[in-house]
């Protein structure tokens, strides 16, 4: 066949016998294969090549392993709200019309889906004939565009209920969760699902079967037509998913909404007309501020996956190897032999996911009954299957051969990296840390899990404190995505990047913060925490309380999670907190009371609330009825407030404390803050984080705001940073660069 005479950069053309073209894609200048400008012209060119001297079949792959492809560029997106309506809708029109001239070709065409295949790449997949999706355990197909409060542009919303349906496609869109490659053929989104070597084989005799029998014409018919929905079909369809996103989302989302909308409507029409409702979907939402969020919620994760955990010059030490200490900054190319010593609540979670990350694992408890108690719990977390929505029994039995328990501290002495997590005193911990330290190599790297200790304190136990860091997860371990690493004044650069690199390979976000009380998540919760029990003291309901803050779209209210994390617990952080920041944050007499009255929370049955039972489990019935009594020698004069009132007093005061964390250079840079206060609090992703949703009020707003309240005192008073923000417009956040 002749060639095209185009030089092409991101793919690749050749033909097998027989006239099949195969193209194979591999966009330069990236990990993974994601749509870029560059690769969007060279298809439409390689599909004018085809249309001068057509093919018998296209054979599309990917030329990167483990990627097919990862979506669009991000850079891409995050231009989007600078575009005019027009433009949006333009570049939707044009990708659109791109994937339909392919979809539209005489001859029938291939996906072979090896690896990721999001947003975008769907699409590409789904304009064609034919998929093809590898076993490869890397092998993802999904459509993210929610997760960025968009929907897909690109045709998505048309095709994908045309092809599996359309209460499957809607469960597909609006989690934005992927599915595996064996998962999608059960679906019907891919044809069939073979092992990696088997894949071109078998595109290739899909592609003779349906070129021999000339059937491409009854599938392009039917993703053509519209979808056979009868009405009660389609009331219930809606009906019940809408009550779905309204539970999951609280309203906040409007993306999950316009998908069901779109699809519904789409459903009815044929493709052509359907693809006109997805484009003014589209647009729509990228006029909606939270789509704009959710896109910088996005890029701060991708900024913290690129980041080394260290700040400029320190990056180019790393170079030149520090004899006291190991250089492991790259976990990733070395067998890593982590442990974990304490099989608590914390422990066990840090265990379940170093073994979802497939890394062999030694966990150590000293009590025998705990340590069998948490095995069957850690494997169930492990195998957990979020497809089946279950853990996968058998995946259990293989993730078993990675664990190796024992209550013989001795069981450590090979591992390179030991995350102590034994319950939070101080001399138990600054006991085993030591213990730790002489079973184990000079080089082996030390963390502790500690809330509430400072490392300096900690450190003082071991005889090469450069070697040790706090390494904080946040409850529960398999949900809170963030992990603290806490510099003591001795900790190496070395020690931190390879404790960054750890968590990152544990599929966590990383964030390096100083020693100092409350690090950062803590610290800017306290505040909070704090300003919930002034409230009730004032004589504010406390369901009233958790149900604004829920409004804001906080996942628990204050009172609500005081009683989930335990009074007793959380009395103790309270103390090291007002020991260190007295003046804005003093010690609450009314936590000690009710731990007094043996009110630890949902644990002992009663807190802020009552359960029926005790237990991590057990169900709330209500607020306690003894709430009031208790709280009757504490109380403040009553106040009359607004619900804004409320929501403010909760939140600026958290705002003031990230602010002044900022001031003291307890993190390395803003995006830090909003990137833990969501990943650690589940602080609302749709709000952008902490600092944006100041911004999202503005400083001098901020600054007026507060004034209702200065009677408080301190903790109601604007910083001196807060001051300058307002006086020179300089923003809380800031931008990336694109
Ligand atoms: P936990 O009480 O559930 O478990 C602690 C475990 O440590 C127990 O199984 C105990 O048997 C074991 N242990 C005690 N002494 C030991 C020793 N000498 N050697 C080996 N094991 C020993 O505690 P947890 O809630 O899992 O907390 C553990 C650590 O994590 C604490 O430092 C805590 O501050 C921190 N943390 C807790 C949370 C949370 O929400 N629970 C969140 C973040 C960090």
């Amino acid at each position: 066949m002749p060639e095209p005479t185009t030089d092409f950069t991101s793919l690749t053309l050749e033909y097998l016998p027989d006239d099949i073209a195969v193209v194979r894609v591999a966009v330069p200048g990236h990990s993974q294969n994601v749509i870029t400008a560059t690769f969007l012209r060279e298809l439409g060119q390689i599909l004018d090549h085809f249309a001068a001297v057509p093919p018998r079949g296209l054979i599309l792959e990917s030329g990167r392993p483990g990627s097919f492809f990862a979506g669009a560029d991000i850079d891409r997106l995050n231009r989007l709200w600078e575009l005019p309506e027009p433009d949006v809708a333009d570049l939707c029109e044009r990708g659109r019309t791109l994937f339909g001239r392919l979809s539209a070709s005489p001859w029938p065409s291939v996906a072979v889906i090896g690896g990721t295949c999001l947003g975008g790449g769907l699409e590409l997949a789904l304009a064609c004939d034919l998929r093809v999706a590898t076993d490869d355990p890397r092998t993802s197909l999904g459509a993210p565009e929610v997760k960025l409060g968009l929907l897909p542009g690109w045709g998505g919303t048309v095709r994908l209920p045309r092809l599996i349906g359309p209460g499957p496609a809607l469960e597909m869109l609006i989690t934005g969760d992927a599915v595996s490659g064996r998962r999608a053929a059960t679906l019907g989104l891919v044809d069939a699902c073979v092992p990696p070597a088997a894949a071109r084989a078998t595109a290739l005799r899909l592609l003779e079967q349906t070129v021999a029998n000339a059937n491409q014409a009854t599938r392009r018919q039917q993703q053509a037509a519209a979808v056979p929905l009868d009405a009660d079909e389609k009331a219930f369809l809606e009906a019940t998913t809408a009550a779905l996103i309204l539970g999951r989302t609280g309203g906040h989302y409007p993306a999950p909404l316009a998908i069901l909308k779109t699809v519904l409507q789409g459903c009815e029409r044929e493709a052509a007309e359907a693809a006109v409702g997805e484009r003014e979907a589209f647009v729509q939402l990228t006029r909606s501020p939270v789509a704009r969020q959710l896109v910088r919620v996005f890029l701060l994760g991708e900024q913290n996956r690129r980041d080394s955990g260290l700040s400029g010059d320190n990056q180019n030490n790393l170079s030149a190897p520090d004899p006291s200490a190991p250089d492991r900054s790259d976990s990733s190319k070395r067998d890593c032999r982590p442990a974990v010593v304490g099989a608590g609540i914390m422990g066990a979670g840090i265990v379940a996911r170093h073994l979802r990350s497939a890394l062999t694992t030694t966990l150590v408890d000293i009590n025998a009954a705990a340590l069998r108690r948490s095995i069957p719990d850690i494997l169930a977390e492990a195998a957990w299957d979020r497809n089946a929505r279950a853990s996968d029994p058998q995946r259990a039995v293989e993730l078993a051969g990675l664990l190796r328990s024992s209550t013989d501290l001795a069981a450590i002495a090979q591992a390179d990296l030991v995350i102590e997590s034994v319950i939070e005193r101080t001399d138990l911990k600054r006991q085993v840390l030591s213990e730790i330290e002489s079973m184990v190599a000079e080089t082996t790297v030390l963390c502790t899990n500690t809330s509430t200790n400072p490392i300096a304190t900690l450190a003082e136990s071991l005889s090469n404190a450069s070697r040790f860091c706090g390494m904080h997860f946040f409850n529960p371990v398999r949900r809170m995505k963030l992990v603290e690493v806490i510099r003591g004044p001795a900790t190496s650069d070395a020690t931190v990047a390879t404790v960054v690199a750890h968590a990152k390979r544990l599929g966590k976000y990383p964030v390096v913060v100083q020693d100092s009380p409350g690090f950062l998540v803590n610290r800017v919760l306290t505040p909070y925490l704090h300003e919930a029990v002034e409230l009730l003291r004032e004589g504010i309901a406390p369901d009233r309380i958790d149900r604004l803050s829920r409004r804001f779209g906080m996942p628990l209210g204050p009172l609500e999670l005081y009683d989930m994390v335990g009074l007793d617990t959380a009395f103790y952080a309270g103390l090291v907190m007002a020991t260190a920041f007295g003046e804005r944050i003093d010690a609450s007499p009314v936590i000690p009371a009710l731990v007094k009255a043996g009110w630890l929370g949902r644990k002992s049955g009663s807190g802020f609330y009552a359960y029926s039972g005790s237990g991590h489990d057990a169900p709330i019935t209500g607020v306690n009825r003894q709430l009031a009594d208790r709280l009757e020698p504490y109380r403040l004069p009553e106040r009359s407030l607004r619900d804004e009132d409320i929501i403010d007093r909760l939140f600026l005061p958290m705002l003031l404390e990230a602010l002044l964390v900022l001031d003291e250079g307890i993190v390395r840079e803003s995006n830090d803050v909003d990137l833990a206060v969501i990943h650690a609090l589940g602080f609302p992703a749709f709000r952008g984080g902490l600092l944006a949703w100041g911004d999202s009020l503005g400083a001098a707003q901020v600054i007026e705001r507060l004034k209702r309240f200065a009677d408080l005192g301190p903790r109601m008073i604007p910083p001196p940073s807060l001051l300058d923000h307002a006086a020179t417009g300089r923003p809380f956040t800031t931008h990336f660069l694109s």
